[in-house]
């Protein structure tokens, strides 16, 4: 086990950090988890106007810049000595299965932003994978056995979302193999939580069913859709213990040009999720089941070992203690959006 290390442990609080995809999800919740601790100099990216923003943290330069574009991508790195890209067009399984060209073309983004990271002299670069980058014939079964770093290959990825992942993943190696830029691939496996997408197309289970069981309590009408049949397993992990793994691989010299699960081992049905949002609601409600709706591969959890070992560490906050978080702010959001106030989605 290497000794873990934080930003905090082997930054300046005045070095330049640079977080892509900051007007979203993980990216939002990274910069406030940097403010926080004291870093005088981040600077948040994203494409979409700063209205927009999941989150906009006080004391940190915000930028709209479409970070597809080269010149967009060297103003973004301008002075940073750590990267964290963590910009895609992405979304739930309704997205990646609907909208492949638009996955595959965030393979620019990464392209672009390493190029330029390099360009500039970062000392660390680091890229979100995706679970999504595993052999999906590995998954066919709810009963999965829990994906290790070894199981992207031979590769069979997830269309479109899981191969721009996997290419990424490999410009990343090659250039710490060939340039000595130290780059770190956390494999994200479902990631939750307040300050995410809860409505409009992109969410995740967690979100969509809170948001369903949230809307059937506020109507009276208490049915609720499921997509599939249910029986489909999932690990879903915490922002909080997201951003806490980020860090510790980010610095982790173990880790360098080396894919690592980051990701909650509890595995659970999305019937029984749909239990936990009800107790969460305390309400019962009559289910549907829309067996043609997209439902991913049947089941995926995360094979903690490598990140046991290296790390001594591992996400272990539990869902039920995250799904109350998420609950109650997809509630407040969807009040807010009902009494005509702006919402994150
Ligand atoms: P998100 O959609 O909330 O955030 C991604 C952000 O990237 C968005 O705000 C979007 O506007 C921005 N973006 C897209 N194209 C851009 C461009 N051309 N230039 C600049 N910004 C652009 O998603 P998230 O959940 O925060 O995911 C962050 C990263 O983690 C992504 O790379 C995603 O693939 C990866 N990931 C997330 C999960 C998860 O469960 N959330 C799981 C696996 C991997």
């Amino acid at each position: 086990m290497s000794e873990t290390k934080k930003a905090k442990d082997l930054l300046n609080k005045d070095d330049q950090i640079v977080i892509t995809g900051a007007g979203g999800f993980i990216g939002g919740s990274l910069s406030r988890y940097f403010s926080n601790q004291g870093f005088s100099r981040i600077r948040a990216v994203d494409k979409k106007p700063l209205v927009e923003w999941y989150q906009r943290v006080p004391g940190v330069e915000s930028l709209s810049l479409d970070l597809s574009v080269r010149d967009n991508c060297r103003r973004a790195v301008e002075g940073a000595v750590e990267v964290y890209n963590l910009a895609a067009d992405m979304g739930g399984m309704g997205f990646i299965e609907n909208f492949r060209v638009e996955c595959l073309r965030s393979i620019l983004i990464n392209t672009h932003m390493l190029e330029s990271a390099y360009q500039a002299g970062a000392e660390r670069y680091l890229f979100s994978s995706s679970a999504c980058a595993y052999n999906t014939q590995l998954q066919q079964d709810p009963n999965v056995r829990a994906l290790k770093e070894t199981d992207a290959y031979p590769a069979f990825p997830e269309r479109g979302y899981g191969w721009e992942k996997l290419m990424s993943e490999i410009f990343c190696q090659e250039y710490y193999a060939e340039r000595d830029l130290k780059t770190f691939i956390p494999r994200f496996h479902n990631v939750y939580g307040p300050h995410g997408t809860w409505d409009g197309g992109r969410e995740k289970a967690p979100a969509a069913l809170s948001r369903k069981v949230i809307a059937a309590v506020d109507s009276g009408d208490h049915q609720i859709e499921i997509w599939g049949d249910g029986s489909q397993t999932r690990s879903f992990m915490y922002i909080a213990d997201c951003v806490l793994g980020i860090d510790q691989i980010m610095h982790c010299d173990d880790l360098i040009a080396t894919p690592i699960n980051l990701g909650s081992s509890e595995l659970i049905s999305v019937n029984d999720l749909v239990t936990m949002i009800e107790e969460i609601a305390n309400v019962e409600l009559e289910r549907s089941y829309k067996l043609d709706a997209p439902r991913g591969v049947a089941g995926r959890n995360s094979d903690n070992t490598m990140i046991k070992q290296v790390l001594g560490w591992e996400p272990d906050i539990p869902l039920s203690q995250g799904m109350q978080e998420t609950y109650t702010w997809i509630e407040r959001q969807y009040q807010d959006r009902k009494a005509g106030k702006r919402t994150v989605s």
